[in-house]
């Protein structure tokens, strides 16, 4: 029975979309996975999750819907023939199990799609080189009228498909620069003179075309959506906000729903670092009011409260959400059940856009287990009850720690976590004060809230265990996650042993900075790092008033930041704040009191004068402890203690997913059987085809 609060109700009314109608205002929007036709049955469980968490529209990742257009090597979903269909039926069937609509967004990727596989040309509405974040040297040609006609069939031919598959929404893609209805929509990328150019009624047409034939083939069944993006500045030229809002006024009843996405995909899905909560709210407001259709607009939607003011303001018909969904895929039923506390909200850090970006799986910060619901059988709010064993004593209250004593207590052990400082988090508890991180305190708020709601767990704050309290402790299990510890010495990847340093420039590291230890002057920072640091202690840096220059042997700032669709953002944010950038190079030597700087490319040498080095390197694991435990083994049955673990960045440093996913791990294998060599995920084989 729902306890939900009243004020929440507007959010579970029921909206109709065309045919069908949406059990509440919860919308899934697509969102890639990194698993797609590799993974189909760990997407499809992935989605089965947040359909049991009460979404009530539920989306596909973006789906090739022809052969023609692909976006090879990233992994999404494909409709290219009826061999696609059981892939995507599974993900229909799985969410239909649960009253969810499903979902699914055909996309032409036009000049988005270099064909890298198929091998096919590209087309696209003019002729012109492919738009990837790769920069592809391949380019698409124009489309001809017989390119057109067949577009338009080949979309009508998805649709039957989709409808077979058993979807009840199809979406067709015009944002973030990724589909061909923006390519034509959009003056940068249309440059026609014939009917589907020119004016904006012109650049409409295939669209208007389009959704009127989906709909002819489908639309008694299947609702017919549009993903549009909001804006697309490119100086004079693009699809304006402006432009968007007329194309709503002049055809208000096009689409049977109106999902408005903010500009690119970095825009939509910007990071807390450079995005709030609701932030495409200015370019949205008023469009609601053009057209008597239902719309849907993202902006990393966590709290009820701002999801209910965006439907009551008459903004929003529908909560879009992606990276909240994925965080917490138990969002709406626990509004429903009044456990709006237990929400896990997104922090916004991206990591599972980068597991598109590397083609690899995504996981998430908040949620370990993201595309691990199948995979390894992990449901997000169920755990195995305890095995054979009752304790467990978790050494360090970091992301790892935390989620350790979280799981291990959810499943019914007595947990004690001990922490050598006076607070939760680690070294959470430290970033979430750098610039633009505060978002990612919710990694430590939500565990701590879990925590001190369960009697079997208790924290040992300030409280620096050694090897002998460890032992005297004689808990059944121990789990070492005592963290990591930036180097001093400048090892990381282009030095791999220390930096010659005559030691005459005070030296410091991202441990020194964030214990509020500050240089002051002219400094250097040397990123070997590549992630968000090295950028985040030059815009710290910077706002105190010191003279920074961020030397990186990499040709980007922040490099693996492309990854979290954050890079752009970085290195515009220190151009503004006057932070020199010097790319390609790296800190030689520390000589005389001077930083001599080398070319990785040719090793010419430079001088940069500097009153302090900030070395942005690379982390230590912190696990002494484990290696004295390790030595002492002979003692630990004697106290009572079966197993110790080393787990999160004192094993190996990593992001801090990778820290809550070993956590997670650990206590969800705790007491598991012994698999010996066998594979620990399921996975599915291509198929081989008998000649
Ligand atoms: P991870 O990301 O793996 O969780 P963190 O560095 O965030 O690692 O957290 C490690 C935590 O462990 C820190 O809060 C640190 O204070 C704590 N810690 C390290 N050694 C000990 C110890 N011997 N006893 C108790 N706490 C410890
Ligand atoms: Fe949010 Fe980060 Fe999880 Fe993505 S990985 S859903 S941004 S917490």
């Amino acid at each position: 029975m729902s306890n939900r609060d009243p004020r929440y109700d507007v959010l579970f009314e029921p909206v109709k979309i065309g045919p069908v109608t949406a059990k509440n205002r919860f919308y899934q929007v697509p969102h890639c996975n990194g698993g797609g036709y590799r993974d189909p049955s760990a997407a499809a469980e992935m989605r089965r999750v947040k359909a049991e968490g009460g979404w009530g529209v539920i989306f596909t990742e973006q789906t090739e819907m022809h052969h023609s257009s692909e976006i090879a090597p990233y992994i999404e979903l494909r409709l290219w023939d009826d061999d696609d269909l059981p892939i995507l039926a599974k993900m229909a069937d799985a969410v239909h199990e649960h009253g969810a609509l499903a979902g699914t967004e055909l996309t032409y990727a036009g000049v988005n799609g270099p064909n890298l596989y198929t091998r096919e040309v590209p087309l696209a509405p003019s002729a012109m080189p492919i738009r990837t974040y790769t920069a592809d040297p391949v380019s698409a040609r124009a489309m001809t009228k017989k390119d057109i006609r067949d577009l338009r069939r080949w979309h009508r031919n998805a649709c039957l498909r989709a409808r077979t598959a058993g979807y009840d929404l199809i979406c067709l893609y015009a944002a973030h620069g990724h589909g061909v209805f923006q390519h034509f929509l959009s003056t940068a990328t249309n440059h026609r003179n014939d009917e589907y150019g020119g004016s904006l009624e012109n650049r409409t047409r295939l669209l208007r075309e389009v959704i009127e034939e989906c709909r002819d083939a489908v639309g008694d069944s299947c609702a017919i959506t549009l993903r549009l993006s909001l804006v697309e500045a490119i100086g004079e030229l693009g699809f304006s906000n402006s432009e968007v809002r007329d194309l709503i006024e002049m055809h208000a009843e096009l689409p049977d729903l109106w999902d408005l996405a903010h500009g690119t995909w970095a825009d939509c899905s910007a990071p807390s670092r450079f995005g709030e909560e609701a932030a495409q709210r200015d370019l949205i407001e008023g469009i609601r009011e053009l057209t008597p259709k239902p719309v849907v607009g993202v902006g990393r939607f966590t709290s009820p409260d701002v999801m209910l003011a965006q439907i009551n303001s008459g903004t929003l018909d529908l909560i879009g959400c992606a990276r909240p969904s994925i965080a917490d895929p138990f969002l709406p039923r626990k509004i429903d059940e009044g456990r709006v506390e237990d929400i896990r909200e997104c922090i916004g850090c991206n990591i599972c856009i980068s597991g598109d970006m590397t083609m690899s799986i995504s996981r998430c910060t908040q949620n370990p287990t993201f595309m691990e619901e199948w995979r390894k059988g992990w449901h997000p709010e169920k755990f195995e009850p305890l095995g054979d064993s009752d304790t467990l004593l978790v050494v360090g209250a970091g992301p790892a720690g935390l989620e350790a004593a979280r799981v291990a207590g959810m499943r019914g052990y007595d947990v004690v976590l001990a922490e050598a400082t006076t607070g939760l988090g680690g070294r959470v508890a430290r970033e979430r004060k750098l610039p633009g991180l505060a978002a990612w305190g919710r990694v430590a708020d939500y565990r701590e809230y879990q925590l001190s709601q369960m009697a079997n767990v208790d924290f040992y704050l300030v409280n620096e265990l050694s090897a002998d309290d460890i032992l005297a402790f004689g808990a059944d299990n121990v789990a070492l996650a005592t963290g990591s510890s930036w180097r001093a010495d400048g090892v990381s990847r282009h030095h791999v042993v220390p930096i010659a340093d005559d030691g005459s420039l005070p030296l410091y590291t991202p441990d020194d900075l964030m214990a509020g230890k500050l240089p002051a002057g002219r400094i250097v920072i040397f990123d070997d790092d590549h992630y968000y640091m090295g950028g985040v202690l030059a815009e710290l840096l910077a706002g105190t008033g010191c003279e920074v220059t961020l030397v990186t042997p990499s040709a980007y700032v922040s490099a693996w930041t492309n990854n979290t669709l954050e890079q752009a953002s970085i290195h515009a944010r220190l151009l503004e704040l006057g932070v020199e950038i010097e790319l390609n190079r790296a800190v030689g030597r520390i000589d005389g009191g001077r930083v001599i700087t080398e070319c990785v490319y040719s090793g010419r040498a430079a001088e940069l004068a500097a009153d302090a080095i900030v070395m942005v390197a690379s982390r230590s694991g912190n696990d002494a402890l484990w290696r004295e435990l390790e030595r002492r083994e002979s003692e630990w049955a004697a106290n009572g203690i079966r197993t110790v673990r080393l787990i999160g960045d004192a094993e190996a440093p990593a992001p801090i997913a990778w820290a809550t996913y070993a956590g997670h791990r650990y206590a969800r294998e705790l007491d598991g059987p012994d698999i010996g060599d066998a594979l620990p995920f399921r996975r599915e084989v291509t198929r081989l085809i008998d000649d």
